[in-house]
């Protein structure tokens, strides 16, 4: 059995969301296109599930999140796909791929073929296990990347209420979930093998404003260590966390936010593969050119920064997927992919946001004990990065513009000291 399609979306998260929007600004048929999901509901704002949707009080519920309203533009629901002829085939997981054939395979056994395929299979959360560590099946210790998870999340927080999480992973999930634990009156604390938080993108300035944000709110941290053991009750449930430098944590949760890895495995061998994602040209086309790659699993050339990159971030998956439909549908109108990259995170009261790169000398600017404060990386003589904590929309706006430019800085200390100033008067 099997069906055929002009245009197949390979998963349904944020950038197939965008590319489905894009297909029907574009005019595509009824019957053209499909999306093929092992998630059961149609794609939606990811990032909601460790703010929004973890929230004691009116917590973010589907449909209220779907694509593309984080981007403030239309919402598609089940309905919207249907009404625009596109056809979702959920909860199923495709199983193998043949790009010379050009079909898909899924569980069910059914064959699905293609004209052209966007790969959007985003990434998985990396598990204990592969440090070592036995327990991730256990029924109080939660991963947070799909909607399954977030509802998990949810019930083990309730029955925790009270009680006493540990937060493994210093990163984004790790910090977004720690916020939403002490919010859901949980003791958090997290463990990390770094010296500071958010260690890939924070400088230890930064991140020491966010820790000690952190542990004004009662987040208590353990640093340069990591997770060895866990002791498990007569029920399989973690009841301690045992890390390397011998300390054992009493728990009655456990959240886990180690990384993640792009489901590439369906293209191994098939496709071109570059920073652990699939290589794709500035169409987003990959090495067999019936295939475009998008969101978390590409590798694609950022101007900007004159190499290939594979950013896990939700403006990048939006932007990448719709610059991709551009390209299939006017591939002659379609102009070069020029994106700066941006990454967010709102915790608390707090929200920041970061464009460009991280590399290179780093000047902070603001005030790090009030509201607003910030950074910015100048490397080989040019503006390349800027950080904001705390600013209006014109002042985030004015460190996307000034970022990118790419200024020439000639004197570092003049840049600290105009701060902020310096972007707002670009
Ligand atoms: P995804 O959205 O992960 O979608 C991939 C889809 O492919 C899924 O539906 C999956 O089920 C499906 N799939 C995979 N393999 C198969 C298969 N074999 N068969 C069928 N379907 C398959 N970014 C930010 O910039 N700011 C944030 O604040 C932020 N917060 C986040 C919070 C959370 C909890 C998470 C998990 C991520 C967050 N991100 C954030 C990152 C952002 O959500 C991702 O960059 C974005 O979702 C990537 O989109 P994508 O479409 O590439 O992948």
């Amino acid at each position: 059995m099997g069906r055929a399609f002009v245009y197949v979306i390979l998963g349904g998260g944020v950038a197939a969301g965008y590319a489905a929007l894009e297909f029907s600004n574009r005019g595509v048929s009824h019957g053209e296109l499909c999306i093929i999901s092992e998630e059961s509901v149609a794609p939606y704002e990811r990032p909601a599930l460790s703010k929004g949707y973890l929230l004691p009080e009116a917590p973010a519920r589907l449909p209220a999140f779907h694509t593309c309203v984080g981007a403030n533009e239309e919402r598609l629901t089940p309905k919207w796909y249907k009404e625009h002829g596109i056809e979702l085939v959920l909860g199923t997981r495709v199983i193998s791929a043949d790009v010379r054939r050009r079909t898909l395979l899924t569980a069910a056994g059914e064959t699905i073929s293609y004209k052209i395929l966007i790969v959007a299979t985003g990434a998985r959360a990396l598990k204990l296990e592969e440090f070592g560590v036995n327990g991730s099946d256990a029924e109080n210790v939660c991963y947070l990347r799909d909607l399954t998870d977030a509802n998990r999340l949810v019930d083990v927080m309730r029955s925790s209420s009270g009680g006493n999480a540990v937060v493994i992973g210093g990163g984004y999930i790790g910090m977004e979930c720690a916020a939403s634990l002490v919010i859901n009156k949980i003791n958090v604390t997290m463990v990390f093998p770094e010296a500071q938080c958010m260690p890939r993108l924070f400088t230890p300035k930064i991140a020491s404003f966010y820790e000690d944000y952190y542990k004004s709110k009662g987040v208590e941290f353990v640093k340069g260590t990591a997770l060895s053991s866990f002791d498990m009750d007569a029920d399989g449930k973690v009841v301690a966390v045992n890390l390397r430098d011998g300390k054992r944590l009493l728990v009655d949760m456990v959240v886990v936010g180690i990384g993640i890895r792009p489901n590439t495995s369906l293209f191994e061998g098939q496709l071109t593969l570059e920073k652990g994602g699939i290589k794709v040209n500035e169409k987003m086309q990959s090495s067999n050119s019936s295939v475009y790659a998008v969101g978390d699993v590409a590798a694609f050339p950022v101007k900007l920064f004159g190499e290939t990159r594979r950013l896990e971030h939700v403006d990048s998956a939006r932007k990448c997927a719709r610059h991709a439909v551009a390209a299939i549908m006017e591939p002659e109108k379609s102009g070069e992919f020029d994106y700066v990259p941006f990454f967010y995170s709102r915790i608390f009261a707090l929200s920041w946001q970061f464009y460009g790169d991280n590399v290179g000398e780093v000047v902070h600017f603001g005030d790090f004990s009030g509201n607003t404060f910030g950074a910015y990386w100048v490397n080989k003589g040019h503006l390349v990065g800027s950080f904001l904590e705390g600013g209006t929309k014109e002042e985030y706006a004015a460190i996307a513009m000034v970022t990118s430019l790419k200024p020439a800085i000639e004197d570092l200390a003049e840049l600290e000291s105009r701060g902020l100033s310096y972007a707002m008067a670009v």
